[in-house]
C-alpha cells in the first residue's frame, strides 16, 4: 500500500463506488438529472413503454437508511468493495480549523473519506469545501442547518433543508452529492422522500465513537478500533473542538491499515 500514490488509492475508491457517482465539471447550473448509471436502482420501477423519452427514474424511497457497505452496494450498483474495506465519514463541516487538520491526516495515510457537509457551514468556508474536493474526497449532503428535529418536520421543510444544501454544495464544489446523511441519523417518511427526490441514498453508520461528545481521545480511539470490515465509521470535523477526534484518527487510521483494512470513500 505504501507504494501506491494517494491519487491511485482515491481513484480506486472512486472506481469502487462507481465514477458516475461524482458529478463532473464545475461550470454551469446544477443539473436537474443525473446520468442514467447514477439513478438506476437495483430494484427500479418496471420499464415503461417509452424509456427513451422519459427522465431517469428517481431513486426508490426507502424505509431505512444504509448502515453498512454491503447495504450501500445493494442499492448503488458498482464493483464489490474489497473484503477488508471500511468507509470513513466525517460530519458537520467544513470547519476552517479542524477540516484542514483532518485533510492533512488523511493525506498522510492516503485515506479517502466522505465529508458530510452542512450547507450553512459551506457558506463562508467555501475554500475549505473546495479543498476537500480538490484532495479527492467525496462530499455528501448533511442538510442546510442541521436541524436535530428534522424527523418531525413537514415534507416541504425537509425538502428545503435538503435542496438548499444541495445547491450550495454543488455551486461551491461542482460536485452533486448522491448521499444524504440526516442530522443524528434521524429519519422519517419525509426524510426518505426528500432524499429520494434529490436522488440521494440516505446513509447512517455502523460504528459511532461519539466523538462529538468529547469523551476523551482514548474512548474515541477504542471505539473506532473495534471497527470490522464492511462498516461505515462516523466522526466529525465540525460542531466544536475536534482535537480529540484528530488525535484519535492519528492512531486509528494507521492501526486499522496495519490490520489490513482498506479505506474506501462512499
Ligand atoms: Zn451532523
Amino acid at each position: 500500500m505504501a507504494g501506491l500514490s494517494r491519487r491511485r488509492l482515491i481513484g480506486a475508491g472512486l472506481a469502487a463506488t462507481g465514477t458516475a457517482l461524482v458529478a463532473g465539471g464545475s461550470a454551469g447550473p446544477r443539473p436537474t438529472t443525473l446520468p442514467a448509471t447514477v439513478v438506476t436502482p437495483v430494484a427500479g420501477p418496471p420499464a415503461g413503454p417509452t424509456p427513451s423519452a422519459s427522465p431517469p427514474p428517481a431513486l426508490p424511497t426507502l424505509d431505512r437508511p444504509v448502515f453498512t457497505l454491503e447495504e450501500y452496494r445493494r442499492l448503488v450498483p458498482g464493483p464489490p468493495f474489497p473484503a477488508n474495506a471500511v468507509a470513513l465519514t466525517i460530519d458537520d463541516g467544513p470547519h476552517p480549523m479542524w477540516t484542514p487538520k483532518v485533510l492533512r491526516l488523511l493525506d498522510r495515510y492516503h485515506v479517502p473519506a466522505l465529508f458530510c457537509l452542512i450547507g450553512n457551514q459551506v457558506l463562508g468556508h467555501e475554500t475549505v469545501a473546495k479543498d476537500i474536493v480538490a484532495a479527492g474526497h467525496h462530499v455528501a449532503n448533511h442538510t442546510w442547518s442541521h436541524p436535530a428535529k428534522i424527523a418531525g418536520y413537514v415534507p416541504d421543510r425537509v425538502q428545503q433543508e435538503v435542496d438548499r444544501a444541495q445547491d450550495k454544495i454543488y455551486d461551491t464544489t461542482g460536485k452533486l452529492p448522491t448521499i444524504f446523511r440526516s442530522p443524528g441519523g434521524a429519519v422519517s417518511p419525509a426524510v426518505f422522500a426528500a432524499a429520494a427526490k434529490s436522488r440521494m441514498v440516505p446513509i447512517n453508520w455502523t460504528n459511532d465513537p461519539r466523538d462529538w461528545t468529547r469523551p476523551g481521545t482514548r474512548s474515541i480511539t477504542d471505539r473506532m478500533l473495534a471497527a470490522n470490515p464492511g462498516q461505515i465509521l462516523l466522526c466529525h470535523d465540525g460542531g466544536g473542538d475536534r482535537a480529540q477526534t484528530c488525535a484519535a484518527l492519528a492512531t486509528v487510521i494507521p492501526a486499522l491499515q496495519a490490520r489490513g483494512y482498506q479505506f474506501v470513500a462512499l
